[in-house]
């Protein structure tokens, strides 16, 4: 099942490339390329479902997300981890996994979501492969 428009089923397909951060047989995890935060992944099942809670094996995701968030959490040295699911952007169901530290630039009362951080490209590669080649 996938839908032909949607940006994210055409990364699942590899015909866009994206910073893998982690993949199994059901969900894939990669770098939001508008970041809110250094190390901040989008976490999306590899099938078309248009919301987080559309996908069957809802705990599984969920339990695969908290993998991703611990694991970015040590390589990036995060105080915490914010979870996102607004799912208004791509109307494919993604989690967004992001690193976060206390008086960060989204302060402590939430996320600003237009506050977008720029990393270079050599500096994505670098922490996709990072925390894809730790995660266990
Ligand atoms: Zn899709």
């Amino acid at each position: 099942m996938s839908n032909m428009d949607c940006i994210f089923c055409k990364i699942v397909k590899n015909q866009i490339p994206c910073y893998k951060t982690y993949e199994d047989n059901h969900f894939l995890g990669f770098l939001d390329i508008k970041p809110l935060s250094i190390g901040n992944s989008l976490l999306i099942p590899k099938k078309h479902y248009p919301w987080v809670y559309d996908v069957p094996n809802f705990g599984k995701y969920w339990q695969v997300a908290q993998k991703l968030a611990i694991t970015t959490q040590k390589i990036v040295k995060a105080d915490f981890i914010s979870f996102l699911t607004l799912g208004l952007e791509v109307p494919h169901a993604h989690i967004r996994i992001i690193p976060r530290w206390l008086n960060d630039h989204h302060r402590n009362k939430g996320i600003d979501a237009t506050n977008i951080v720029k990393i270079s490209k050599k500096q994505m590669i670098k922490i996709a492969d990072k925390i894809y080649k730790s995660i266990k």
